[in-house]
């Protein structure tokens, strides 16, 4: 499951020559803004939501949340390209573009090594993502062990 999303992840980081942990919040906007895309923060809204050219992001409470918003929909954007909009976005596409945050934001074969000396705090630290969603990232592991 996800074999090509995950593969675009790898992708990814490597063409944007990604190579420190946690990955730097602004990395993830270039390759937004790369992408063709204005980011515009909005206080106003509870989701990130793609309107033509426009990624328009909620303010997040921590670092953590909002390098995995990004992530999030920088998996949209090099997965399903442009959008009309992110508010009817089919459910398919939401696993989609979580599957490739999950990835991106915990590289395969470095997360898959951690996994065996660190708990999921020291996880989460490490990758800069919520707790949550370090659960969420062992379940795509090959050797699912964890849980
Ligand atoms: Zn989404």
């Amino acid at each position: 499951m996800y074999k090509i999303t995950k593969k675009d992840a790898i992708k990814t980081l490597h063409r944007c020559h990604i190579l420190s942990l946690p990955i730097p919040i602004y990395s993830i906007e270039d390759i937004i803004t790369d992408e063709g895309y204005i980011i515009v923060n909005c206080a106003g809204i509870n989701y990130p939501c793609i309107f033509r050219n426009e990624l328009i992001m909620p303010e997040y409470k921590t670092m953590s949340a909002c390098r995995y918003g990004l992530a999030h929909e920088l998996g949209h954007i090099i997965i399903h390209g442009r959008v009309k909009s992110g508010i009817d976005m089919p459910s398919k596409h939401e696993a989609v573009a979580d599957a490739f945050a999950l990835y991106f934001t915990m590289p395969p074969q470095i997360f898959e090594k951690d996994i065996k000396r660190m708990d999921e705090w020291e996880l989460s630290d490490k990758y800069g993502v919520p707790i949550e969603q370090v659960l969420n990232r062992y379940k795509l592991c090959d050797e699912c062990q964890y849980h």
